[in-house]
């Protein structure tokens, strides 16, 4: 045992098919040690770069913590990354001398109690698309690959309390994760209003006391907590009909800054730095802040749409795509993927809501790709692509760590725009 089981998402298929978007796009942090097996390789005399051996390993942060990463290439692709998108310290010295974030990704680990809980990242196209083997039928491989990725000390990692770490222990998280779990695995229902549902569980969860109640009780509330919830949702989209309600000013604004962050495309290609690169930045935040006239240029989608066009309805999602989203959320709370050590220390609610806002974030960069290409309707292959773009910022870029970012989040939960913003990009 190790010291700990494996908890494994049970919907989820993956193999690697050797896309290479992964040495493409990511920058893959390496210990010191991994640094110093890649200089012993005796790369700088081989033939295989045949314009002369390129910066294998760069420095990052400040001298006092000195971190290493991989190369990379002019365009972001990781130096080691040949002409036919396979990994040449693989083909060469074989897949175990490989760093460790290039033999993990992309699964994520997670501290859960007794047991070390297994997310995948929605980057990875085969991820999205649920191409390969059952995950639950790799559990040896998983299993490896945690001893060698999670701390010694993973079990006694605190539970993600409701609002912070500590005040809850992991039995009665577990109740509630679970709880959101449940509501996202319900059938017939557009994940959109399972999002709704689950987004005002939190809300009553969030002013909860639980601290005094025995773990039948909490069950007991949590079952009762869950079923005022969606008779609620259903009220409401009773009352509002088919016309989802408008968005306060605010909340369109906040969502807009949102979305631009995780619009963004961060290869080392298109990073400016210095006072070009910071006066670029300044202007795409005013004319995101502005929402008026033409998007800035973003992912590589440069032909014009304005602002106003991304409001109008694009179409309700197909069956596929509506089954993408129900298992990313799905695997994201199985994994706990959105809270505690997984995301900036988060408590369940806050990391909740965050994770919700992803669903009107992925649409609306889905909206942005259909009005560039000329379209009107979204397909399931712009919801792909919007997921796979978007999860490979949620909790792996420092923004998601700053106070602004919190205050948002809280800001768009007391003015109601969580729930609106779901309920408006999903028409
Ligand atoms: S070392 Fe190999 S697997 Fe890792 S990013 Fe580079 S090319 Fe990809």
């Amino acid at each position: 045992m190790d010291g700990f089981g494996l908890q494994l998402p049970t919907i989820q298929n993956w193999d690697c098919h050797s896309c290479s978007d992964c040495c493409s796009r990511h920058i893959v942090e390496i210990t010191t040690e991994e640094r110093q097996t890649i200089l012993d390789q005796g790369w700088s005399d081989d033939d295989e770069f045949t314009e002369g051996t390129p910066i294998l390993v760069r420095d990052q942060g400040s001298f006092w913590n000195r971190r290493w990463r991989l190369g990379q290439r002019p365009d972001g692709a990781c130096v080691f990354l040949d002409e036919q998108g396979l990994c040449r310290i693989h083909a060469k010295f074989g897949e175990p001398t490989k760093p460790l974030a290039c033999r993990v990704y992309p699964y994520a680990f997670h501290p859960q109690g007794k047991q070390v809980t297994v997310s995948l990242r929605f980057s990875c196209p085969s991820v999205v698309e649920n191409r390969g083997r059952p995950v639950t039928d790799q559990r040896e491989t998983l299993k490896a690959m945690a001893r060698e990725s999670v701390p010694a000390n993973v079990t006694a990692a605190l539970a993600p309390g409701i609002k912070t770490a500590g005040d809850l222990d992991w039995i009665t998280f577990r109740q509630f994760s679970m709880a959101l779990e449940k509501i996202l695995a319900t059938e017939d229902m557009p994940v959109a209003v399972k999002l709704r549902h689950a987004c005002r569980f939190a809300t009553m969860v969030s002013t909860a006391r639980v601290d005094q109640l025995s773990i039948e009780q909490v069950v007991e509330f949590v079952e009762i907590i869950a079923e005022a919830a969606r008779c609620e949702v259903e009220a409401d989209r009773e009352r509002t009909g088919e016309e989802p309600e408008p968005l306060t000013r605010v909340g369109r604004l906040l969502f807009r800054m949102l979305a631009a962050q995780y619009a963004r495309n961060d290869s080392l290609s298109n990073w400016q730095t210095g006072w070009r690169g910071r006066i670029r930045l300044l202007k795409v935040g005013l004319r995101f802040a502005l929402g008026r006239g033409r998007v800035p240029p973003l992912q590589d989608i440069d032909r014009p749409v304005r602002f106003d066009r991304l409001e109008e309805p694009f179409g309700s999602l197909t069956p596929e795509a509506e089954e993408m989203f129900t298992r990313y959320f799905r695997v994201k709370i199985q994994g706990l993927q959105f809270c505690g050590r997984a995301f900036f220390g988060f408590g369940l609610v806050e990391g909740f809501r965050s994770l919700a806002l992803v669903f009107p974030s992925m649409l609306w960069l889905a909206r942005l790709m259909v009005a560039a290409d000329g379209r009107d309707r979204l397909e399931t292959s712009d919801v792909a692509r919007a997921i796979e773009v978007a999860d490979h910022y949620h909790g792996y870029t420092p923004q998601f760590n700053r106070h602004q970012y919190r205050w948002q989040l809280g800001m768009l939960a007391h003015t109601g725009d969580i729930e609106r913003l779901i309920a408006w990009y999903s028409r």
